[in-house]
């Protein structure tokens, strides 16, 4: 592909929390309920083996953001909206997922480098501890409830919702617990475009797609508020046919913020020549539905790092290559490094990512709080923290589901795909990584 340096063009990125790419119709998803992401990548580039170096918010955002591997413990020298202010651009964030201003989850500051970071906080009910308090001990106590009773049915999980309403501060649906909607983002985005004389950086991060799914149009909404419910406090409950309805609210949701996405760019259109955007769409990480064992996404040894939770929409439009599909494995750490490249900006030196648009190596890192594994475009390996679990590899090519671990068959494969992995991390200056790969395999190999 050739250089696609561009001169004086903005960048809008728009991230949409818990998207798998397999649910885009232009992905080859049945249902077509992404038209206007459809329509980017149409016109557009699309990879189509994109992934995430992490399956949750708080590793993936702080290691897209400054192209390092997560966990991201270091502040970094410089992000991309500080790279990209440092060149000229106006920068702000509407972002409101809260998670990356915990500090206990996320070490670096996510907003540095922006003019603008808006969490949407003026959208939100303010939060209330001893409120939550009281909440945590009506929950253990319907919790109890049910499990000494088995009173697992629907008259109760509504009963227990409707006590949860109670409440004032808390409700189940992301409406009661005012996570602001992708109309609420757009807006205040476009107010602050509307403003902006000089080349601009805006990012917009969807919450819609993530859990609770509770769409708007969903016709049953004593249904929907009964599923939602037993996703949240009882997931080792949801049966199959259950699993298939929380799909039909996730696709829903996915439905509303495309369509989001196309009133954004309706808007945007009335004030800036679209020709003069890049739009970048992508998503921090995906969202399981028990494909194994596992329904969304999250912390600890949930955080899995199978595709369900990395395989990742990315679209890339606004450069002259219309219609394009990228096959190759790519991965988020590059998207930074990339987006330098495309503004004709030098990639600062603690970006260890690659452009994407020329030949690259086609190798990652996926990293969670319990895992770690190694991906090329072939296999698989998967080496988990706790001894009790066993080490996992996949033949992708024949076994695209990751059901078949073949660790233990394929050991001379095993051990080469072992030491690549060691030495990408090696690159990436993951010494605490490296160091407990070691002593996982030496225990390993003595047991
Ligand atoms: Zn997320």
């Amino acid at each position: 592909m050739k250089s696609c340096k561009i001169g004086k063009k903005n960048l809008i990125l728009l991230t949409v929390d818990c998207l798998r790419a397999d649910h885009l119709h232009c992905m080859g998803y049945s249902k077509d309920i992404t038209p206007t992401l459809d329509t980017l990548a149409k016109n557009g580039i699309m990879f189509t083996k994109a992934f995430a170096n992490a399956p949750s918010t708080h590793y993936s955002m702080p290691s897209f953001l400054s192209s390092t591997l997560p966990p991201v413990k270091k502040q970094p020298k410089i992000t991309l909206a500080g790279i990209l202010k440092k060149n000229g651009f106006v920068t702000a964030a509407f972002n409101p997922n809260p998670i990356v201003f915990s500090k206990i989850h996320c070490k670096i500051r996510i907003n540095d480098g922006f003019d603008l970071y808006d969490m949407m906080l003026s959208s939100r009910k303010q939060y209330n501890l001893k409120l939550e308090f009281l909440r945590s001990l009506i929950i253990k106590y319907f919790r109890d409830r049910f499990e000494k009773n088995k009173l697992i049915d629907n008259s109760s999980y509504l009963l227990f919702n409707y006590a949860m309403k109670t409440i004032p501060n808390f409700l189940c649906t992301r409406q009661h617990l005012h996570i602001p909607s992708a109309e609420e983002i757009n807006q205040k985005a476009i107010t602050w475009i509307k403003n902006q004389k000089q080349r601009f950086f805006i990012w917009l991060h969807y919450m819609d797609v993530h859990e609770p799914y509770a769409p708007l149009d969903y016709n049953n909404m004593t249904e929907m508020l009964y599923l939602i419910t037993k996703y949240r406090y009882f997931p080792d409950k949801i049966t199959n046919k259950e699993n298939q309805k929380l799909i039909i609210l996730y696709d829903l949701e996915i439905k509303y913020t495309d369509n989001a996405i196309n009133n954004f760019l309706i808007a945007l259109k009335k004030l800036k020549n679209f020709d003069d955007c890049i739009i970048i769409v992508t998503a921090d990480h995906g969202d399981a539905f028990n494909e194994h064992g596992v329904l969304g996404h999250g912390f600890g040894s949930e955080a899995k790092v199978y595709d369900e939770l990395i395989h990742v929409p990315l679209i890339i439009y606004g450069l002259d290559e219309k219609n394009i599909n990228i096959n190759k494995q790519v991965q988020l750490l590059d998207l930074s490094p990339t987006i330098c490249e495309l503004l004709n900006i030098s990639k600062p030196i603690n970006f260890f990512g690659e452009n994407i648009l020329f030949p690259i190596k086609e190798k990652m890192i996926i990293k969670s709080e319990y895992y770690i594994a190694y991906r090329t475009p072939d296999h698989k390996l998967i080496i988990p923290k706790m001894d009790n679990e066993e080490n996992e590899l996949y033949d992708l090519k024949r076994d695209s589901e990751e059901k078949i671990n073949i660790y233990n068959i394929k050991q001379k494969l095993a051990a080469k795909l072992e030491l690549e992995m060691i030495t990408l991390l090696q690159k990436y200056k993951k010494k605490t990584e490296v160091l407990e790969i070691k002593n996982k395999l030496i225990k390993k190999a003595s047991s």
